[in-house]
């Protein structure tokens, strides 16, 4: 796709996800020449620095700028030329007129043609007002180039106050000029998801309560909270992941066939099944298909592994959750009294983002000794190892028809483009900056997620059949949650294959 001349302006310049994402993922479309001729990052926020200062601190001191080639200093050092940085004085609700002065100036050097692209690498509780400082000097106004707004996770911390973020930016900003970026939409294995979906007549027939028995969805993370232990008490799992990427993974897995390839299309569809979600709203309901749980201390390899409510920042009588395990179903014709399981965990025995589709058995089982591990399973690896795979049961050889599962894999490692797999934040910075939202989350869907998540929070929250189960560091979550899936045992604990 071509790209109009722009500057990206980043507020927060000075913050962690600029120097560790923002600009590795620049530097890298740089390098394989995505960028346009006419590009110019400015970087913004409280800190006092130079354009040198900026320069040294997110390309030439960085230690999140790996580059292994021979002429990697020239490379940089060209690089760099591209970013500059002016600061905002005592704070974000300023006059931004010194701001848009040093914008105007670099428009014209580098004959950007006042496209321009506001990156929000701050605090949400100060959006609107930065919003709305950007409005005061006309920064927002589109006529002459266009002005895009990229936003940051997390989108509100429950339905009320993700519309009240909603409203706040649509008073300074359209929605069409807005984009929330939630980086697991930024992963090839996400977006093949419609490509696998809507590309091949062999799925998409039997994509539905015909033939598919349950689908089941793991995010597993072997580590703990490390150092964002203050940071994720006030969260939890539900909030860090399952209200933003688990719920766009489950709209592109529930969604109808969008009638093309357009952003508002896909994003049509997708708030659709969102939409469909049945809510949980009666307290048996939320007893029987909801599960938290926290880690507790373990020996690990030898070391011990502190728990969850011992971690730093983290309030000794916690009681939010490592662990959500949720059973639900969508209110719709595809998806009638099909089950999904969600999971999402800390310090599980490894690191796994996976989809699993299972498939129905056969309708007559001809053949005696046909297991639970025979059926057909699609599963859809997210990370790591990215794949596609199909299990299957074949005939063990010899006499008599035993099954026993075989393996149909495809790796993306396999392809020869699939050592090259942009980052997250690479493909979607560069999906902003052509004007495409597909992978962006649209207001109505980040709200149609949150009214699907706020009951249980509140139940969690309020009600005291609302248990914290224990589980030790390592293993795959309380025992309960093996309950919650088709009997125990159920869950494709995925480190066998
Ligand atoms: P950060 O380092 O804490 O903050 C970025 C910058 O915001 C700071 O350097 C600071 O710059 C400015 N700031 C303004 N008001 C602030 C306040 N009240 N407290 C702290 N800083 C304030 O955050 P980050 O890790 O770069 O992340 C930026 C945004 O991305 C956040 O909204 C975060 O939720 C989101 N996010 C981050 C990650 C990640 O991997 N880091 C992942 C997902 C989402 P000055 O003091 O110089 O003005």
């Amino acid at each position: 796709k071509s790209m109009d001349e722009q500057m990206l302006i980043i507020f927060g310049a000075s913050g962690d996800l600029t120097k560790r994402k923002l600009i590795p993922a620049l530097y890298d479309l740089y390098k394989g020449d995505f960028l346009p001729e006419n590009f110019v990052v400015l970087g913004t926020s409280r800190s006092d620095l130079t354009d040198d200062d900026f320069r040294n601190r997110v390309v030439f001191n960085s230690e999140f700028l790996k580059d292994e080639a021979e002429n990697s200093d020239a490379t940089k050092a060209e690089f760099a030329k591209k970013l500059f940085y002016k600061d905002l004085g005592d704070g974000y609700d300023t006059d931004f007129t010194p701001l848009k002065e040093r914008i105007h100036e670099l428009n014209s050097k580098f004959k950007i043609n006042h496209n321009f692209v506001f990156y929000f690498s701050l605090p949400p509780s100060i959006y609107e007002t930065v919003a709305k400082n950007l409005a005061a000097v006309d920064l927002s106004v589109e006529g002459v180039g266009w002005k895009r707004l990229i936003v940051e996770k997390p989108f509100g911390y429950s339905l009320e106050t993700a519309k009240e973020l909603n409203i706040g930016l649509q008073k300074y900003f359209r929605e069409s000029q807005i984009y929330r970026i939630d980086h697991y939409l930024g992963k090839e294995t996400v977006q093949n998801l419609l490509v696998t979906r809507f590309s091949n007549t062999v799925f998409e027939p039997l994509w539905n309560r015909n033939y598919i028995r349950h689908v089941e969805i793991t995010n597993a993370e072997s580590v703990g909270v490390g150092n964002r232990g203050g940071y994720y008490d006030k969260s939890g799992a539900l909030r860090d992941m399952f209200q933003n990427h688990l719920m766009q993974i489950v709209s592109i897995v529930a969604m109808e066939p969008p009638i093309s390839d357009d952003p508002e299309e896909i994003r049509n569809e997708k708030v659709k099944a969102l939409k469909s979600l049945r809510i949980m709203d009666d307290e048996e309901t939320l007893f029987n298909h909801t599960i938290r749980g926290q880690y507790t201390s373990a020996i690990i390899n030898g070391e011990t592994v502190k728990g969850y409510r011992e971690e730093e920042g983290v309030d000794p009588a916690s009681t939010t959750e490592t662990f959500a395990a949720i059973k639900f179903y969508i209110d719709n014709w595809r998806w009638k009294d099909v089950p999904f399981y969600v999971r999402t965990a800390k310090r599980m025995p490894t690191k796994v983002t996976e989809i699993v589709i299972h498939f129905k058995p056969s309708h007559h089982h001809i053949f005696k000794d046909q297991d639970f591990d025979t059926d057909n399973k699609l599963i859809i690896r997210i990370q790591p190892d990215e794949g596609i795979l199909m299990k299957f049961g074949v005939k063990v050889p010899g006499q008599g028809f035993n099954v026993e599962r075989a393996n149909m894999d495809f790796y993306y490692s396999d392809l020869e483009e699939g050592n090259n797999i942009m980052e997250a934040y690479e493909r979607l910075l560069l999906d902003a900056m052509q004007g495409d939202a597909t992978l962006y989350a649209r207001a109505d869907e980040v709200e149609a997620a949150w009214a699907f998540v706020d009951p249980i929070l509140k139940y969690w929250n309020e009600s005291k059949s609302a248990i914290v189960h224990g589980y030790s560091a390592g293993v795959w979550g309380p025992l309960h949650a093996d309950d919650l899936i088709e009997g125990r045992g159920f869950w494709r604990n995925p480190c066998k294959n």
